[in-house]
């Protein structure tokens, strides 16, 4: 856990005035109304608590969550005590997303922010400080849990990523080999020098940590645990309440992870290979014993060259890979021509949520619905 609190920036500190100064009128009528109240009542306790803290009587824990699947978390872990809302929404793809300035109005009314961290969200921090950081509580998900080292896309597919995160060739990336991605978001590189050294940055976007823990179930236990801590410290009133949401739920997970298991096993042990569409799933793979092949898009904020395509296509046949898996919130048609030269079907995965649509069958939006689509979906093509 972590409190978000350099304000050291310039720029945000003149945001964070501005923001106050506005603020100052409505602030001011609030305590009018509260003199005025008090002024009728009894007049001893004119006291203006109206800050709107958490757990006061009756109120909601106000919760922004980054990514739509922590936003489920929080809810089921924070049932009727808690407002949820959600930064990324389903369909937006994480990678690239740019968060607008309401975003940052949202964060300045919450009182903790969840998010995933390892660098998936590498907007946040800017949020948060434009939000006066210093006020809520940023817990940082993925904290403790033991990362898959590297990009895992197998030995084929990988050479080129691991060229780049071991030399930084990456087109256009080469000259910050050790600060990556600080310009990515148009911020500079002193801004996040504190953020990178801690998670170890986002080399080659999933670089030297992969951060798609939450796609095995064990690690969401890990998750849930964590957001049902820091609820219980912003709202200890509340703590009976979350313990009792948060075992249920964990219990549920705990169903969730011996189906994906059962099912996994009426896949045929030589099509346990994954070829997805973006390296989200080396968690997954790890969990419950499958290959990772290989993948689509090395580089979430790159195209795939030609070359790529042709070396993964080439692999999808050697390795006599059943089915190739696509990303609905990705543009991912280079999927359909690998399938389609290589003889292969395509199924899709999920790494967030999506909205039904033309390419999508039906809405996922719960992270029970995400992971069991997900194995169904690996059943279908491999099994
Ligand atoms: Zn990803």
């Amino acid at each position: 856990m972590k409190k978000a609190m350099q304000q050291d920036i310039k720029r945000d500190i003149n945001k964070e005035v501005k923001k106050k100064a506005k603020r100052l009128p409505l602030l001011a009528v609030a305590i009018f109304a509260a003199v005025l109240a008090a002024g009728c009542g009894s007049a001893d306790s004119g006291s203006a608590d109206s800050g709107g803290s958490a757990g006061g009587s009756g109120q909601t824990v106000r919760v922004t969550a980054t990514l739509p699947f922590i936003g489920d978390m929080a809810r089921e872990v924070g049932g009727e005590r808690v407002e949820v809302s959600s930064i990324v929404q389903p369909g937006d793809e994480v990678h690239t997303f740019q968060p607008s300035p309401s975003d940052a109005q949202g964060i300045s009314d919450s009182e903790v922010v969840f998010e995933n961290g390892h660098g998936l969200e590498q907007w946040l921090d800017d949020l948060v400080q434009s939000a006066g950081g210093e006020e809520r509580t940023v817990v940082e998900l993925s904290e403790g849990l033991e990362p898959v080292e590297g990009g895992s896309h197998g030995e084929h597919s990988s050479e080129a990523s691991q060229n780049s995160r071991e030399e930084g060739t990456h087109a256009g990336e080469g000259e910050h080999a050790e600060g990556e991605h600080a310009e990515e978001g148009g911020h500079t590189g002193e801004e996040h020098a504190g953020e990178a050294e801690e998670s170890g940055g986002h080399a080659d976007e999933h670089g030297a940590v992969n951060p798609h823990f939450w796609l095995s179930v064990p690690n969401a236990e890990h998750y849930v645990e964590g957001i049902r801590d820091a609820l219980i410290e912003a709202d200890p009133d509340g703590e009976q309440a979350y313990r009792q949401n948060a075992e249920d739920y964990l219990a549920e997970l705990e169903d969730l992870d011996s189906y994906i298991s059962e099912q996994v096993q009426s896949i045929p042990e030589q099509n346990r290979k994954l070829v997805t569409f973006h390296d989200g799933f080396p968690y997954f793979a790890e969990e419950y014993g499958f290959e990772l092949t290989g993948v689509v898009l090395q580089n979430p904020n790159a195209e795939a060259s030609s070359r790529e395509v042709a070396e993964l296509t080439r692999t999808v046949q050697e390795e006599n890979v059943p089915a190739i898996f696509t990303e609905p919130q990705f543009n991912s048609g280079l999927s359909d021509t690998i399938a389609q030269e290589a003889n292969v079907e395509v199924h899709p995965l999920y790494a967030t949520f999506v909205q039904e649509s033309d390419i999508v069958e039906r809405d996922i939006s719960s992270y029970e619905q995400m992971m069991r689509a997900n194995v169904d979906s690996m059943v279908e093509g491999l099994g």
